[in-house]
């Protein structure tokens, strides 16, 4: 751990035992050298169904209790926009804000957590699969056990306001020989990065053209990414990272902390209060 990195954590530290579990932002005009890391939770959300539950499968009603709860005790969902704004020192944060994410692009998000962040006048950060969202515009379907998104139903949720859209690969989400976008053991780095640039370039192009909006951010697939793949990411002009790591992030006024985000995954019968007390232990131990 880097000594910026010691200092954030102690920083956290103190603010849990004061009581202050997701730390503000103290922007406020202060001297950002002397500006305190804010610690940013991210849930991780995949699905919601009415009859099947997992690690990454809920039940909309836990979905609205989460919203409940983070609004209870004062959470203000916040988008990868925002804590690039932040990073940049062209905005401050909220006092506790929380990135709610929701990967892969299925249509449940669409019509379960979709009505709930408008009710609730909530945010979440909806990285999709290109090609899935390609082939249910194609032809439609609304089996909610397998169906993703269409172009349009993402415009609906983009223009809401409550959404955000962001890069989850065109074609690279598979768990076979290769497990995401890793770099294979052997293969060239011009290989890879032809593969890896080919493809989230590809979604980075059809969500421009279908959408108007660039996404800054790649959620990896499946959480699994090599040491070159940043490298790739930020020359095709990504500014922010998600991953599966376990924990809170300690973000600062420097861009490169967006990188490799940790997040807290949301699965069934573990609500948004418990999981969140549990990682703020995480910084609590450093
Ligand atoms: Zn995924």
């Amino acid at each position: 751990m880097s000594h910026r990195e010691k200092m954030a954590a102690a920083f956290c530290a103190a603010l849990l035992l004061a009581g202050l579990t997701a730390g503000g932002a103290s922007a406020g005009g202060s001297d950002s050298s002397e500006e305190k890391p804010v610690c940013v939770p991210i849930l991780m959300y995949h699905e919601i169904k009415t009859y099947k539950t997992g690690k990454d499968v809920i039940l909309p009603w836990e979905f609205e209790n989460d919203l409940k709860y983070l609004a209870e005790n004062g959470y203000t969902a916040v988008t990868m926009e925002d804590l690039l704004a932040y990073t940049q020192d062209e905005a401050d944060l909220p006092e506790k804000p929380i990135v709610l994410t929701f990967d892969d692009g299925y249509l449940s998000t669409y019509v379960y957590a979709f009505p709930l962040l408008k009710k609730y006048h909530s945010k979440i950060v909806f990285s999709i699969i290109g090609k899935n969202t390609d082939d249910f515009s194609s032809i439609p379907d609304d089996d909610l056990d397998y169906s993703h998104v269409t172009w349009d139903q993402l415009n609906e949720m983009l223009d809401s306001g409550c959404v955000e859209v962001q890069n989850h690969s065109y074609n690279l989400h598979k768990y076979g020989k290769r497990i995401g976008c890793v770099q294979l053991p052997g293969e060239s780095y011009a290989d890879y990065e032809k593969l890896l640039a080919g493809d989230v370039g590809k979604l980075q192009t059809e969500i421009a053209l279908r959408t108007g909006r660039l996404p800054t951010t790649f959620a990896y697939p499946f959480g699994s990414y090599s040491q070159t793949t940043d490298q790739i990411l930020t020359e095709l002009g990504f500014r922010a990272t998600l991953t599966c790591d376990y924990g809170v992030n300690l973000i600062t006024r420097d861009p490169d902390c967006l990188f490799r985000l940790k997040r807290i995954c949301r699965s069934h019968n573990h609500a948004a209060g418990g999981l969140l007390t549990e990682a703020y232990k995480t910084i609590k131990q450093r």
